[in-house]
């Protein structure tokens, strides 16, 4: 796996598009194979939101490996208030630098700093620890609250399933960001319509989603989100006067076939076979990627 780092100052909107699909390829990379081999995690999931954690980390946030060692007040804060996809978060701080590769071979082991679920505790890029569904926007809007307390600039993310939106602890948090205006607040919600075992259409239909946050105060955005290009733009403007909700449509599994908006892959462990016929698609785009660069 490749460390990348961040997008380099100055790169124009392909330069930056370029890195970031190439940091989203090594993630998903890494991730399968960690997956595999620790015979346990929430593929799925993860790699639908690939794509807005890396373009978060490794560009559009204020923050960097040496601000979080430093434990730079004045950093961004992202929340993954989806936890089980743990193993993602770990990799795209990897591939961006805030984490050493060599610690993903640790997931899931005795005594990792790589828990199944993230631990603010025991690794510094983590800001909050998550896992039980509904509580990371709850915490998101106290830190979007404190930030307003500081005057500081700083913004707040989380990170959202879809079907997590079922816990009623969401909606108290949305409706106090929105009477607040939070606009140093944005929630990405990563609509890939499937939750553990089912469709979310199916469990406890959302919609529409989009007109409930609007009601609730809230700015919406529809989006691609296994489209960096798109997700880019929708990510880096903060909200004018209020808080920012990024509908990020994804397929569960994306980009990998056999996985793709397929409900068994939310914690399902793939065969040997399975994490070779993944890594090569994902070589597949590496090499268009590079092939790209090249010309
Ligand atoms: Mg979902």
């Amino acid at each position: 796996m490749r460390v990348l780092g961040r997008v380099p100052a100055g790169a124009t909107d392909a330069e930056a598009e370029h890195h970031l699909e190439l940091a989203a390829t090594e993630v998903r990379r890494r991730a399968v194979q960690t997956v595999g081999a620790a015979k346990a995690g929430h593929l799925g999931g993860e790699f639908s939101i690939t794509d807005t954690l890396v373009t978060l980390y490794l560009d559009v946030m204020n923050i960097s490996p040496e601000q979080v060692d430093a434990g730079d007040p004045e950093r961004d804060r992202l929340i993954l208030s989806k936890g089980h996809a743990a193993n993602a978060l770990y990799t795209a701080l990897a591939v961006g630098g805030y984490l050493h590769p060599e610690a993903l071979r640790t997931f899931l082991q005795s005594e990792s700093m790589l828990n199944g679920h993230p631990a603010r505790n025991k690794i510094a890029a983590v800001e909050a620890n998550t896992g039980p569904l509904g509580h990371g926007l709850p915490i998101a809007v106290g830190t979007a609250i404190a930030a307003v307390l500081d005057g500081s600039k700083r913004r707040t993310f989380v990170l959202l399933g879809d079907g997590e939106l079922q816990e009623g602890s969401n909606w108290e948090a949305f409706m106090t960001a929105g009477h607040r205006r939070l606009s140093n607040l944005t929630a990405v919600i990563d609509r890939n319509r499937l939750q553990q075992g089912a469709r979310v259409a199916d469990t406890n239909d959302l919609e529409p989603l989009a007109d409930k946050l609007v009601a609730f105060g809230w700015e919406v955005r529809e989006v691609d989100g296994n489209d960096i290009a798109a997700l880019r733009p929708a990510l880096r403007v903060p909200g004018s006067d209020r808080p920012v909700a990024i509908i990020a449509h994804t397929d569960k599994g994306f980009p990998v076939s056999y996985m793709r908006d397929n409900v068994a892959w939310h914690h399902k462990v793939p065969t040997a076979e399975q994490v070779g016929i993944a890594l090569a698609e994902l070589d597949g785009i590496l090499g268009r990627l590079e092939a790209k660069e090249n010309n």
